[in-house]
């Protein structure tokens, strides 16, 4: 079997039937993403422990590329720290632009080489890794918002002051 007919099996079976497909609920974030050249459409659901991704979901209508691609992130980054979604979202997206990329150690989002050979698609496999990172942004955000309200806390207790004005 070709190289380029393995990768086409791995997405038609990842569009066939897609993993990690519906919603979390409860989530700690939720985006979405369109992608209008194409018509993809997904919502990404996500839930986080720490700086790990504990678990996520996406639902959506696109072509087979954005669905295949959405599906197979899904499983690379599930259970992942960030740093390491950081990295795989790097080689993913060098992997589908830049001819010589490598795909060592990618697994199936290796798959996804092929899709450079077709610039128009390449916004289809990209999208659920933007879509990713939106839910990340929005999780960092949460957290900082708590953060600012701890340390808003923290000053009240260390140092009560009562305006007289
Ligand atoms: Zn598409």
């Amino acid at each position: 079997m070709q190289l380029t007919e393995l990768y086409r099996e791995v997405i038609l079976d990842h569009n066939r039937q897609p993993r990690n497909y519906g919603r979390l609920d409860p989530h700690d974030a939720e985006a979405k993403g369109h992608n209008p050249l194409c018509g993809d459409q997904l919502t990404l659901t996500l839930r986080s422990e720490g700086n790990r991704i504990a678990d996520l979901r996406f639902e959506g209508n696109g072509c087979a590329i954005s669905m295949a691609s959405a599906s197979m992130m899904t499983e690379a980054v599930k259970g992942q720290e960030r740093p390491a979604v950081d990295t795989l979202f790097q080689r993913v997206h060098a992997l589908l632009t830049d001819p010589a990329a490598g795909s060592e150690g990618l697994g199936k989002l290796a798959s996804l080489s092929g899709v450079r050979e077709f610039p128009a698609r390449v916004k289809c496999a990209s999208l659920c890794w933007h879509t990713l990172n939106a839910a990340l942004a929005q999780v960092d955000a949460t957290l900082a918002d708590a953060a600012l309200a701890n340390a808003g806390l923290a000053a009240r207790d260390a140092n009560p002051t009562v305006s007289t004005e």
